[in-house]
């Protein structure tokens, strides 16, 4: 096993990021290119193949999140492996109305792009290996937390043993069952959607011509993004109760599922790549700050992936939380923390209402709403400055956006 420990053997750790997961490692990647001292502890190996969340997911990035991974110096490492989304298209099945979203309307090259969460896993990797400021511990997991005198002291278990660091602000990275959230005592809302996602890659028989449909049928919604090749991402939702059933499907049968659900716009999907399944619940905190600590990403907000949100709220908090810290002489201030609370709120809870809602919406079987659904969706289409709202906030430009994401737009 791959074990790393970059940190001189001192007990002062700078910033401390529990959890190198996407957004733990943005972020440290972020406070390094800022001149921050912080150390990063990751329970898994630093490969790509040993890190929970750097694996066979297409992560939909939203164009916001790419000028941020652009200006941290990570996307160079991943835009080879990147598929830019053009249009994207949502409908349900078998009712009228649809909501296209065009980039040339919105005078952009993308509205996002399509890139598998091992790819861009193994370019924060690559980018965090260029880290100077850094200290990194892999595989390396935090054991046990304390108050100690203007911050926190941290037990972490490396392959060394036992180490302890003392921070002035400790930062949970460490994902939706969060050991920092759960240890500063923030209380979370939960919420089991009872819905499995399958994911796994097919060869649609037309091009997708870079366009990524999001369709709404009983059951669950499904999604269908761009990849290289003319190949394709699917994600399918089904209920937890049909879970067992569905990953029992031969090939066959899997695709003969999709290709119902999807329908034929595409005409007949093939040759599916393996699939993998993710049951889906929503995880909310309480709150983002405690004393000399916060909360990022997933361990702050897990969003039903639906919408593509989950990475693309995270990277921005990770973001927002370097650009207040870069600069600042104490980084676990009061004042500091409850700024970055205020400033991730709109953003924060806006998205985790429209994650919420559009499943809400989408999933429920009610023939009464079919009309009303059909009519919304028409409305947006025919509204252009609706459409354009949706677009912006679909391409991440949201509430006050850390300064990293920004670009001037039309
Ligand atoms: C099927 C699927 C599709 C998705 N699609 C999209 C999409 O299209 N767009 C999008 O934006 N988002 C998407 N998401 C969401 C996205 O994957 C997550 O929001 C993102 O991975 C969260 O990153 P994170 O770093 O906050 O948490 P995680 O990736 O969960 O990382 C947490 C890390 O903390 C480490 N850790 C935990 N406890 C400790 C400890 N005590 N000590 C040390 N380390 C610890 C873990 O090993 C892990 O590496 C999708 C999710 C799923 C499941």
């Amino acid at each position: 096993m791959t074990a790393l420990d970059t940190s001189p053997r001192r007990d002062a750790a700078g910033v401390l990021i529990v959890g190198g997961g996407l957004v733990g490692a943005s972020l440290a990647i972020a406070l390094d290119a800022a001149g921050v001292a912080a150390t990063l502890v990751e329970s898994a190996a630093p490969r790509p193949d040993a890190q929970p969340s750097y694996d066979e997911r297409n992560l939909a990035l939203a164009r916001a999140t790419v000028n941020g991974l652009a200006a941290i110096g990570v996307w160079p490492h991943a835009a080879a492996a990147a598929t830019p989304i053009r249009h994207i298209h949502v409908s349900r099945a078998g009712e009228f109305g649809s909501v296209r979203l065009e980039a040339a309307e919105m005078g952009v090259d993308a509205l996002g792009w399509t890139l598998p969460a091992r790819e861009l896993g193994g370019a924060l990797l690559r980018r965090l290996d260029a880290c100077t400021r850094l200290a990194r511990l892999a595989p390396a997991t935090l054991e046990a937390l304390e108050p100690h005198p203007g911050g926190w002291r941290a037990q972490v278990r490396g392959a060394g043993g036992v180490r302890t660091l003392d921070t002035p602000l400790l930062v949970g990275a460490d994902g939706t069952e969060s050991f920092v959230r759960e240890r500063l005592g923030i209380a979370a809302e939960r919420h089991d959607y009872a819905q499995t996602l399958f994911v796994c890659t097919v060869q649609p028989e037309r091009g997708h011509a870079h366009r990524a449909y999001e369709r709404f049928a009983d059951g669950g919604p499904v999604a269908l993004l761009p990849l290289a090749e003319g190949r394709c991402g699917l994600v399918l939702t089904v209920p937890a109760d049909a879970a067992d059933a569905v990953a029992a499907l031969d090939d066959e049968g899997f695709l003969a599922l999709a290709q119902q659900r999807f329908g034929w716009r595409l005409g007949r999907l093939r040759r599916p790549g393996r699939r993998h399944a993710y049951p889906i619940r929503r995880v909310a905190a309480a709150r983002l700050a405690s004393p000399r600590a916060v909360l990022v990403g997933n361990a702050a907000q897990t969003v039903h992936p639906i919408g593509a949100q989950g990475f693309n709220l995270g990277l921005r908090d990770a973001l927002t939380l370097a650009e207040l810290v870069a600069g600042a002489a104490d980084p676990g201030a009061e004042a500091l923390l409850a700024g970055y609370a205020a400033r991730r709120a709109p953003d924060r809870e806006g998205t985790m209402a429209m994650s919420h809602g559009l499943v809400q919406l989408a999933c429920l079987e009610l023939p009464a709403l079919a009309p009303l659904r059909s009519l919304a969706l028409l409305a947006v289409d025919h509204l252009p400055p609706l459409r354009r709202a949706l677009a912006r906030r679909g391409m991440g430009f949201r509430g006050e956006p850390p300064r990293a994401v920004l670009e001037r737009l039309p």
